[in-house]
């Protein structure tokens, strides 16, 4: 069989996980460029997302990964079908590399106007040499999944040493012991708890005595500073409200411009008032979570804000 024969008749994987990663798929050893053999696997191309995710929650080398390079082939120029064309390219590389910022490593001579900055103990850069890194191709001949190579899987430097996570030994005390962001769920809590006035110290307080009781940080999340807290505090309260002098169409915009945590939205009639129901996504999840379909806690408020009468809903 030749190579693009062999890949074709490749089984697509689709674990019923909401997330998966590289461990929950069988890869094959197909001969590719020079003689190497490449480990490849299909998934479905919806579901690429759900395994750039589990790929980051790695338990023994929390990371994240970014597109490092695309491309995509214009649909207004004709090709001639060919049975390796590709619809689109997409590079992945770990957030930790692929350039080195740490001493004496090495950065790509297109960034060497990187100037290193000053970094303080507490925050050390995060770009540490990294090589593992994964192609994803959308093919012509199959548009609906996903092919991954995926050569380096190891969170290892140039020199083939771990150079993040708790094996590389440099790490330890820093953040790239960790995930070199928070978690999106952390993330959405956090804005949660602003969105319903909760202030920024408050929410480092009790942060940081969890964080104590349980004897340390032992994640990302756990090393979540102040000034990120602010940070969020300062879009919410920059971002407006009021689009309008008129509260009728102001609503009707701010419903448009934040459709993805609207989910009723009943207009003035003459038998009664408005009603509007938001839920932001961190909401959602708890609910699904812990609602278990059978329950639904309903907390109303009257006069507590500026806003006559605010339910929440968990
Ligand atoms: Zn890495």
């Amino acid at each position: 069989m030749t190579r693009w024969d062999e890949i074709l008749s490749l089984p697509v994987q689709n674990p019923s996980t909401m997330e998966f990663a590289a461990c929950d798929l069988v890869w094959s050893k197909i001969e590719g460029h020079c003689d190497n053999m490449d480990r490849l696997a299909l998934i479905p191309f919806p579901r690429v997302d759900d395994f750039v995710r589990g790929e980051a929650n790695n338990k023994d080398c929390p990371t994240r990964f970014h597109v490092e390079a695309r491309r995509t082939r214009s649909t207004k120029v004709p090709y001639k079908p060919k049975v390796d064309g590709i619809l689109q390219y997409i590079l992945y590389w770990c957030s930790f590399g692929p350039d080195d910022h740490r001493k004496g490593g090495v950065v790509r001579p297109s960034r060497a106007s990187y100037v290193p900055k000053k970094s303080s103990a507490g925050r050390p850069s995060t770009k540490r040499g990294c090589t593992c890194h994964f192609i994803v191709k959308r093919l012509i001949a199959k548009p609906s999944v996903a092919l991954i190579i995926y050569n380096q899987d190891k969170h290892v430097d140039k020199k083939g040493l771990p150079c993040h996570g708790p094996q590389d030994k440099h790490a330890v005390g820093t953040r790239a012991m960790y995930a070199p962001f928070i978690s999106e769920e952390f993330r959405q809590r956090v804005i949660s708890l602003l969105h319903v006035g909760i202030p920024v110290e408050t929410i480092m307080q009790r942060h940081n005595e969890s964080v104590e009781k349980q004897g340390g940080p032992s994640n990302a999340n756990d090393l979540i500073t102040h000034r990120h807290v602010r940070t969020q505090e300062r879009n919410i309260r920059r971002s407006r409200y009021e689009l309008d002098d008129d509260d009728d169409v102001s609503l009707d915009l701010w419903v448009e411009r934040n459709k993805n945590i609207v989910f009723f939205h009943e207009e003035f009639s003459d038998t009664g008032p408005f009603l509007l129901g938001i839920q932001t996504e961190w909401q959602l999840q708890q609910m699904i979570q812990f609602g278990n379909g059978r329950l639904v806690a309903l907390d109303s408020r009257f006069g507590t804000h500026k806003l006559k009468d605010l339910s929440s809903v968990l």
